[in-house]
């Protein structure tokens, strides 16, 4: 905005330049004397003059001993007429040789100038006032637009920029061809898809994958959120997809991104109240926009969603995003590959070793890789480091993991006494039951909201659970309960958490997998969800009160044996706990390798 107006500054200081040159320009020159029409007239009579040059209402005189002179008549009034009227004898008037000249330039200017300029002035003070006006109004002005954004195209994106995700980039490698060269596959007879669903947990890349497939194809990319068609007047939403579609049509070939599909792509019917209504209209638009794709519009559409089981099944069809891609968690491959490329730019020591950092982090999303190491950084920058060592990273995986360290958060001896016993009394549980997963660390150092914490992570990547996993982590989750139960007579709140889990793992055993004897292999309750909550407000029953019964009756039983284990496995340890526990009070903290050392 600034910027314009300066640049309508300087167009306009030129251009005074130009015509004040101009004017310079044109009376320099020789010495010429400006003569009045009278003087002219007496010239004449006295045969003195050679020749004159009429140029618009000005008059170039030379006269017979080679001087010149200059002079003005009206404008409208021919040079004739004006002899005439001062009474020069006619035969003068023929020997003289009078011819017409252009007109000078520079006068044109002069006249035109006065008027041209307070013009242009007002223009560009009427086009200031108009800018500004629109710049706090253009929310409204732009009501029906989409808003969309076009990527920078500076910053190319590729398949390079993503680790790991395979099958993903060869999928959409197969979508680039189709930009790149359509016309491949039309003669082929082959219809081109219209859409493209990307499927995954959030972080998973699917942002970045969609940016990277434009960029690959050299293609424009249209980015918008669902959420941003979803406004507070109805109807804004199906005139803003009018709009993105047709922009996109302009810029064809091209990939229309929607982000966070499942905002508007619910099914259809099923919400509560009015809202739905709006919905419903855009993606009817959506959905209509895509039917009219031929096979010459070279436009095709991502959209990503973490929550495919709301989407609504036209969208899924045949025709529109029939195409799913879906992309996993990261393995622990893709999660070192993950972390180099975030690496790239940060100067990490030679003794951080990223593969151990991929072992401890499962279930984390390349999001939360490349946040790991953006923490590390930032920490190493606070305490002036010059580079980020094995510590830092290490330490903002429980960061992320966990929240930070609370050292504020000053435990009073007694609390420390059974914070060190309920934590050694997980860690004794993971490390001696051969189900369980292994400790990496324990620690009476409170992060977020809890007082001490155990991690123990799997071996390797787990893709499936089984029935003796479970039972050997709910043992795990009760060690620090059993453990102030043992040594301390009563359990503190300082349980509560564990307890929450285990009997969530028990009630997913016993509804979910079908892992009960005695309720056998089936499913009971089924989640109804709420479309615009995102939640599961209410579970629907599909059994019996009598039924009912036994799942709880059934929970208890997982949780009690689970109990039942980890107390026994504390009194046969009582040694190697006190171990624990001594270490953890003098030190607060056990890595892994220490850990091992002090129970082998
Ligand atoms: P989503 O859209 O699935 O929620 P994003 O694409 O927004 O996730 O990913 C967030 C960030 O996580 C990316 O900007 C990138 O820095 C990082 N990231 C996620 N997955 C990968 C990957 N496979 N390779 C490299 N970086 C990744
Ligand atoms: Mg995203
Ligand atoms: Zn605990």
């Amino acid at each position: 905005m600034k910027n314009i107006f300066k640049n309508f500054l300087i167009f306009f200081l030129i251009f005074a330049a130009i015509m004040t040159a101009f004017s310079l320009f044109d009376n320099s020159g020789e010495d010429i004397e400006n003569i009045s029409i009278a003087k002219l007239v007496q010239e004449i009579n006295n045969e003195e003059v050679q020749s004159i040059t009429v140029k618009g209402n000005e008059l170039d005189i030379l006269l017979k001993n080679e001087s010149k002179q200059a002079s003005k008549k009206e404008i409208n009034e021919p040079l004739g007429e004006v002899l005439k009227n001062y009474n020069v004898p006619a035969d003068k008037v023929n020997n003289l040789d009078i011819s017409i000249g252009d007109e000078p330039n520079s006068g044109i200017l002069l006249t035109v100038l006065p008027f041209i300029i307070p013009a242009l002035f007002i223009i560009g003070l009427i086009w200031f006032m108009m800018r500004q006006v629109q710049g706090v109004n253009s929310k409204a002005m732009t009501f029906g637009q989409s808003g969309a954004k076009i990527a920078d195209q500076k910053i190319k994106t590729t398949f390079k920029d993503v680790a790991g995700a395979k099958e993903a980039k060869e999928d959409l490698e197969e979508i680039v061809e189709f930009l790149k060269h359509p016309q491949k596959f039309i003669t082929m007879g082959a219809k081109i898809p219209k859409g493209v669903l990307l499927l995954g947990s959030p972080g998973t890349g699917k942002t970045l994958l969609a940016r990277a497939t434009s960029g690959e194809a050299k293609v424009p990319f249209f980015h918008i959120s669902g959420s941003e068609f979803v406004e507070m007047f109805v109807g804004v939403g199906a005139s803003r997809v009018r709009d993105l579609f047709k922009k996109a049509k302009k810029a064809s070939p091209c990939i229309i991104f929607i982000d966070e599909i499942d905002a508007v792509g619910r099914q259809r019917g099923a919400g509560l109240g009015g809202s739905h209504d709006e919905r419903e209209q855009t993606l009817n638009q959506i959905l209509v926009e895509m039917d009219g794709f031929d096979n010459q519009t070279n436009v095709i559409v991502l959209a990503a969603t973490n929550r495919p089981d709301v989407l609504d099944p036209a969208l899924l069809r045949p025709g529109r995003f029939d195409r799913q891609v879906v992309i996993d968690l990261p393995d622990i491959k893709d999660r070192e590959a993950i972390l180099k490329i975030h690496a790239q730019k940060k100067p990490l020591d030679k003794d951080v070793d990223l593969k151990i950092v991929a072992q401890r982090t499962p279930g984390f999303s390349g999001a939360d890789l490349a946040n790991l190491l953006n923490e590390a950084a930032i920490m190493s920058a606070r305490d002036n480091k010059k580079t980020i060592n094995n510590l830092a990273v290490l330490d903002s995986i429980e960061r992320v993991l966990l929240g930070r360290e609370r050292k504020s958060h000053i435990l009073s001896d007694e609390e420390k006494k059974i914070t060190a016993y309920h934590e050694a009394g997980h860690a004794l549980i993971a490390h001696v039951l051969p189900k369980a997963d292994p400790v990496h660390k324990v620690s009476i150092i409170s992060r977020g909201r809890a007082a001490g914490y155990t991690i123990n992570l799997p071996k390797e990547d787990k893709k499936m659970t089984a029935y003796s996993d479970f039972i050997a982590s709910m043992a795990v989750l009760l060690g620090g309960y059993a453990a102030e139960k043992t040594f301390f007579g009563e359990v503190t709140t300082g349980a509560s958490n564990d307890l929450q889990r285990a009997t969530a793992t028990a009630r997913k055993m016993v509804t979910q997998f079908g892992m009960d004897e005695k309720l056998g292999p089936r499913t009971f309750g089924q989640k109804d969800e709420m479309p615009f909550l995102g939640k599961e407000i209410h579970e629907r029953r599909d059994y019996s009160e009598k039924t009912a019964q036994t799942i709880d009756e059934e929970i208890s039983n997982y949780v009690d044996n689970a109990l039942k284990t980890a107390e026994k496995t504390i009194k046969d340890n009582k040694d190697k706990m006190e171990k624990i526990v001594a270490v953890l009070i003098d030190k607060e903290t056990i890595e892994k390798d220490e850990f091992n050392k002090l129970l082998a």
